[in-house]
């Protein structure tokens, strides 16, 4: 594909916000498989500074190199005890409003992060849009369901009922994906995931997104935000830093989805 300002591959930044503050479950949770890592990231904790709380960090690092992201909003409605849940936050909490509008207002793009059964429930995605929208003060275009949680009969509709223009939930959790973004049946421009920060991140997946940018396609990175710790995940900072810079390096053009998304529009 010959990318704007023949570009020679395009590089769309995601991040993911699942969660915003360790709790004493997460400890527990992954205390016996990493119990140094874990007492470390506890030190940093009682310090006051929260693991789960990366946002300063990628914002830094984004706007040192000149480029801006998009960060998907979770506002998770269902409490249950199960990993599928653990860590929801309230997107309503001043501390979360406040970031949300500060990433809006230095021109990073807030998408919906759809909710784990809103995919196929119109009333509970469209809350948490508007929620949403009620924060920022305007629209939101962009939007990836939660654990990629997600019925092509049903979602894609729903996404286009509520006036989402471009979505990035297609894609793997534990693999290299696709290159090639598409227009859905309603609509919609859909740009696919190519990594994930969930896939095992070696040389191999470095290679692996390199072969795309080879080939002239577009690499979605999906990099969530509270994992964007290099106490607890050295290799998710390392991965991200190294493919951004690399991109740079190379004149790819790196943006948030909206803008990749509305350019594609004009040309899918
Ligand atoms: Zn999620």
């Amino acid at each position: 594909m010959i990318w704007k300002d023949n570009a020679p591959y395009a590089l769309c930044l995601s991040h993911d916000v699942d969660r915003v503050s360790k709790q004493w479950y997460h400890y527990c949770f992954y205390a016996l498989k990493h119990p140094l890592v874990q007492w470390k990231s506890l030190c940093q904790k009682l310090t006051g500074r929260d693991p789960y709380w990366n946002f300063g960090r990628l914002m830094d690092l984004e706007k040192e190199l000149g480029v801006r992201s998009t960060f998907f909003f979770l506002n998770e409605p269902v409490r249950k005890f199960s990993a599928n849940f653990m860590g929801r936050y309230k997107i309503n909490n001043p501390k979360v409003i406040a970031i949300i509008r500060e990433l809006d207002r230095q021109g990073f793009e807030i998408g919906l992060h759809g909710s784990y059964y809103s995919y196929n429930t119109p009333h509970m995605l469209q809350q948490e849009k508007a929620t949403l929208e009620e924060i920022l003060g305007h629209s939101v275009v962009s939007t990836r369901q939660h654990h990629l949680h997600f019925d092509k009969n049903i979602t894609e509709e729903l996404h286009s009922q509520l006036g989402l223009r471009y979505d990035s939930t297609y894609g793997y959790s534990d693999k290299v994906g696709t290159q090639q973004p598409f227009r859905t049946a309603h609509g919609l421009i859909e740009l696919p995931i190519a990594l994930m920060d969930t896939v095992t991140l070696n040389d191999d997946v470095f290679h692996s997104c390199c072969e795309i940018a080879t080939r002239g396609g577009l690499i979605v990175l999906n990099f969530h935000q509270c994992h964007f710790n290099p106490t607890e995940y050295p290799l998710n900072v390392s991965m991200y830093t190294k493919l951004l810079k690399k991109a740079k390096q190379d004149g790819a053009w790196i943006a948030p989805v909206a803008e990749i998304g509305a350019w594609l529009n004009e040309k899918l």
